[in-house]
């Protein structure tokens, strides 16, 4: 027995409905209401908050080191390598411009990639590198990265390691930037759901069903699939596989150097420093079989691997206490780092697949999911 106040308002169709709370369906829901700014727009999430890699990555604002960079560039051609670094920078500058350097903690304290003094990384990347300088600048800018040759010593690294840098990257605040676009999409007037599982989804002439685990389902006239490394819980044909990505922070360093975001052994290791102490993750190709994985947890095989290295390379000969140890799910795709935003049935469309990306490329993924939509 519903009011007619409560048909009109909380009863109209819901026009998109939004699968996942993270960094694609947020801001795809920002984009869709802006462009359908008096058309219901709803995210539905199973946490009662966000809760995938868009709250459990290392809050890194970064478009690539240089050994992924000349990795792309062998693997898949100039064209193709030198668009998805220009998605990234561009999508990181709209981030930023969008929601503000302070308020989600952007630090312009640099981007390094670190080799050890044996590493054989550093003669191929030493070999790329003017080509790589060269390659980027009508993307970045002049020369986006220069060799540091003090950077073991500025940064406390183990002796012998070597720094290439980039001033274009730096750390974020992943709490405060998803705190930051929750508030920009309640500012836009997205409606939210939490706690609420999605099971399955029924397309129908009228528009989609999504069924969720308990209660009623809810109607909306078409759906946008966010939930990226879990894309094939609702979307068995979607090639996109889990990626498990463990995290642990160190206790506070007495006179840490560590400043800015770190990437090592092309990108299998990545650092960087939070309130004087180091957040460390990584070391999935040690067992990229149980790391493709939808489960939240850490193993002792790649946290032994992590509190190694980190003592390794980052805190020679010194013991710090680990305070804080989590994972996150990421998305990879079967073939390739190009998301998947497809529409994969009537009225259902797919941004998922972010590649360990997210951060730079959300915005952007977004966006082009949501021109996907029918109006
Ligand atoms: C350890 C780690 C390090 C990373 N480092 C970087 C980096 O350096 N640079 C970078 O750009 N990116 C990085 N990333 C990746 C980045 O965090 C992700 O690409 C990005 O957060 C993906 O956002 P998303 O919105 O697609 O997915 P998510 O943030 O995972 O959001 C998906 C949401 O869907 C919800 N959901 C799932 N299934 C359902 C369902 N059935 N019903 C309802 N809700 C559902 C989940 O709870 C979740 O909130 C890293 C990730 C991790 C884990």
């Amino acid at each position: 027995m519903h009011s007619i106040w409560e048909q009109r308002s909380f009863g109209a169709p819901v026009h998109l409905a939004v699968v996942g709370a993270g960094l694609v369906g947020l801001w795809a829901a920002v984009h869709a209401r802006r462009r359908w700014p008096h058309r219901r727009v709803l995210v539905v999430e199973r946490g009662p908050h966000p809760a995938g890699a868009s709250v459990r990555n290392a809050g890194f604002a970064c478009f690539g080191s240089p050994s992924e960079l000349l990795a792309d560039l062998a693997a898949e051609g100039e064209q193709a390598a030198l668009t998805r670094v220009a998605e990234r920078w561009q999508g990181l500058l709209e981030l930023r411009r969008e929601l503000g350097d302070a308020v989600i903690g952007f630090e312009a304290t640099g981007g390094h990639e670190v080799y050890a003094a044996d590493d054989p990384l550093y003669t191929r990347v030493a070999e790329g590198f003017d080509r790589l300088n060269r390659l980027l600048a009508p993307i970045t800018g002049p020369a986006p990265f220069r060799w540091l040759a003090d950077g073991a010593d500025r940064f406390g690294l183990a002796p012998g390691t070597r720094v290439a840098r980039t001033d274009l990257e730096g750390p974020v605040d992943s709490g405060r930037l998803m705190v930051a676009l929750l508030h920009l999409a309640r500012q836009h007037g997205v409606e939210f759901r939490w706690d609420l599982p999605v099971e399955r989804l029924e397309p129908g002439p009228a528009g989609v069903d999504l069924v969720p685990a308990r209660g009623p389902a809810l109607h909306a006239r078409q759906v946008l699939v966010a939930t990226n490394g879990y894309a094939r819980q609702l979307l068995p044909l979607a090639d996109v596989v889990p990626a498990r990505g463990q995290v642990l922070l160190t206790t506070p360093v007495p006179g840490l150097r560590l400043r800015g975001t770190f990437h090592a052994h092309e990108g299998y290791y990545y650092f960087r420093d939070l309130d004087r102490a180091v957040l460390l993750g990584g070391a999935r190709h040690l067992d990229k079989a149980g790391e493709t994985t939808w489960a939240d947890g850490t193993s002792p095989l790649l946290q032994a691997a992590l509190e190694d290295f980190l003592q390794r390379h980052i805190l020679p000969g010194r013991h710090v206490p680990i305070a804080h140890r989590w994972s996150g799910i990421m998305g990879f795709r079967g073939q390739g780092k190009t998301p998947l935003v497809q529409c994969m049935a009537p009225g259902v469309v797919a941004a998922v697949g972010l590649s360990g990306m997210g951060v730079a490329i959300g915005i952007r993924v977004a966006r082009q999911a949501v021109e996907l939509m029918e109006e």
